[in-house]
């Protein structure tokens, strides 16, 4: 079967020019980072070319400049969240390091003994662990929503754990794991109904799919450079005003103070109050001209691009014998997570490497799923804008050669 390509964008990649083991890259492991354009390696090298300053402290230009290129990044993932104001942008090292920030800040302040945590049964193990070390130190417990055979959770699973004690519901828009789509709105709304804040875990969404705040009503959304195109160690958290305005700090320094005296600190205001110490300014702007990047294409282009791929993968992984699809939802980024008889995800990714193939094999991130589905982790191939047809026919002749060498398949 033949699938269209929508999109052609490996050009635009630096790394995807480069042969690995002597073929060409057939990446697909991009859950676990992107590659990113030359138009984002090229801001990087030419901020500390031209532009490289400490922000907000000089009085020189380069400082001002430097700061220019810093704040307008912040402007540039409001407008990729749709989020209101700029304020409501903090930037942060990733989707990691967000939602141990808001656990810190706002979760020591409205989660108290005897409180709840809802999360669903497929979040990675960030927005998991930092909630029960804050319900350890709190006294609070968390209630997991189940995940069906099919890879989702039901409304109505969701709807029974929320009650008055619950403080915060932790969503993945999108599963690592899987790819299933989670209905965020819908659980946002429930959430609010039942008094409860929402933080959605959009690292694997943001370069998928539109993403708008506003829309989903979320409270918190936290997100990772690193995913989408942009470089690592930058990302960013968004948390409506109303309640970041009254979150307390979570790391003390330079740049987050108002005024500093050994008796007493006053701090600055939001966002600053969340950015203490010299940031990632170089990473800040990567990450711009990763959006820029993703905005010139355009995002629904490529989750109609990256659709298709998946589509075509599904019915392609479907077609050889012994391998299972772990995770069928309906709605689905694109990941294609699974199984092979008698051939163990490790020894999986291990061979296609060889056939220059790269995928990631074990748990994701995600142990309690992967106990869940009673395996100890899948093979995943994770899609972007750059990959075409031919990765895919790269990865099911891989897949036929392991089969072949493990005696197992047809
Ligand atoms: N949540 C999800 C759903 C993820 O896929 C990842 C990265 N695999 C993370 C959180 C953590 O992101 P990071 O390591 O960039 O902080």
């Amino acid at each position: 079967a033949s699938v269209p390509v929508l999109l052609d964008l490996r050009n635009d990649f630096p790394i995807l020019q480069h042969p690995v083991k002597g073929r060409r890259l057939v990446y697909l492991d991009n859950g676990a980072t992107t590659q990113k354009p030359a138009a984002v390696i090229e801001a990087e090298s030419r901020y500390y070319e031209r532009s490289n300053a400490n922000i907000h402290r000089g009085v020189h230009w380069l400082s001002q400049h430097s700061t220019d290129l810093y704040e307008q990044g912040r402007e540039s993932v409001r407008r990729l969240l749709n989020a209101a104001r700029s304020e409501e942008i903090v930037f942060t090292r990733g989707t990691t390091e967000g939602i141990n920030l808001v656990a810190h800040s706002w979760g020591r302040g409205a989660v108290g003994p005897g409180d709840e945590i809802v999360l669903t049964g497929m979040e990675h193990h960030s927005n998991i662990v930092p909630w029960q070390m804050l319900c350890e130190q709190v006294g609070a417990s968390i209630k997991v929503v189940p995940v069906t055979d099919s890879g989702e959770i039901r409304l109505e699973d969701y709807r029974a754990l929320l009650g008055p004690r619950t403080r915060l519901v932790g969503i993945a828009h999108v599963s690592n794991a899987l790819g299933t789509i989670n209905p965020v709105q819908e659980m946002t709304r429930l959430a609010h109904e039942a008094g409860a804040k929402v933080l959605v875990d959009g690292a694997q969404a943001v370069a998928h799919k539109v993403v708008d705040v506003q829309a989903l009503d979320c409270d918190f959304y936290v997100f990772s450079g690193h995913k989408l195109y942009g470089p690592t160690g930058i990302g960013a958290l968004y948390a409506r005003y109303g309640i970041l305005k009254d979150m307390p700090p979570w790391q003390g320094g330079g740049d987050m103070i108002h005024t500093v005296s050994f008796e007493r600190s006053t701090y600055a205001d939001v966002p600053q109050r969340f950015e203490a110490g010299t940031p990632n300014i170089a990473g800040v702007v990567g990450l711009d001209a990763a959006i820029r990047y993703v905005r010139g294409v355009g995002l629904d282009a490529i989750a109609a691009h990256e659709h298709a791929l998946l589509e075509h993968a599904t019915e392609q992984l479907l077609a050889l014998p012994g391998v299972r699809l772990i995770g069928t939802a309906g709605q689905k980024a694109g990941i294609a997570s699974f199984v092979v008889d008698g051939i163990h995800p490790h020894d999986l990714g291990t061979i296609l490497d060889t056939e220059g193939v790269a995928i990631r094999a074990g748990h994701h991130c995600a142990m309690p799923l992967m106990a869940r589905f009673g395996i100890p982790g899948t093979a995943r191939a994770s899609f972007a804008a750059y990959n075409t047809p031919d990765d895919v026919a790269a990865l099911i002749s891989a897949l036929r050669k392991a089969q072949k060498l493990f005696g197992t398949g047809s």
